[in-house]
This record gives structure tokens, C-alpha cells and sequence, in this order.
């Protein structure tokens, strides 16, 4: 049996409390970003607005699960927009 079936997750950062780590929606192992060793994961595509991190292709290693990874910019979501804050 060889299934070549790559399914695709999406886990928004906004909805993760904490430091960002994240369990693989398919397998639970804890993909943390701060984890460079690529052990675990490893990233196979990144995509920059203005130079922030906007997005990351994720590959678990342990199921092979593709995950995308959203919500680095913390405006993306357009909750209420909130005034631009400018200290009084
Ligand atoms: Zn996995």
C-alpha cells in the first residue's frame, strides 16, 4: 500500500495560547516553532508580506502531514479594529 496521500492542515497562531507551540493536527507531535533542529519539522515554504512572516508550509516528519501555518501577523484576522493606539 502506498498512498502518497498529503493532506493539508491549517493551524492559525491567533486561536494558539502560549508560546506557539502546536500539536500536529494529524499525529500530536509538538511542532515548535522555536525548534530549529528540523527533528520534528521542517519548513518547505515560507511567504513574507513586508517583510513580516506572513505564512509557513510546515512538513511533520512524523506523519508527513503538510501544515500550513497562519496568524503571524496579528492584524490579519481584522478583529474589530481596534484605533490606532498612539499613547496619550
Ligand atoms: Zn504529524
Amino acid at each position: 500500500m502506498k498512498q502518497a496521500q498529503r493532506t493539508e492542515y491549517l493551524i492559525d497562531l491567533n486561536k494558539i495560547e502560549g508560546t506557539g507551540d502546536f500539536p500536529c493536527p494529524n499525529c500530536g507531535v509538538i511542532i515548535s516553532p522555536e525548534d530549529e533542529t528540523e527533528s520534528v519539522y521542517s519548513i518547505s515554504e515560507t511567504k513574507l508580506r513586508d517583510e513580516s512572516l506572513e505564512q509557513l508550509v510546515i512538513l511533520c516528519h512524523r506523519c508527513g502531514s503538510k501544515i500550513r501555518v497562519v496568524g503571524f501577523l496579528s492584524s490579519q484576522s481584522g478583529t474589530a479594529e481596534t484605533e490606532t493606539e498612539t499613547g496619550s
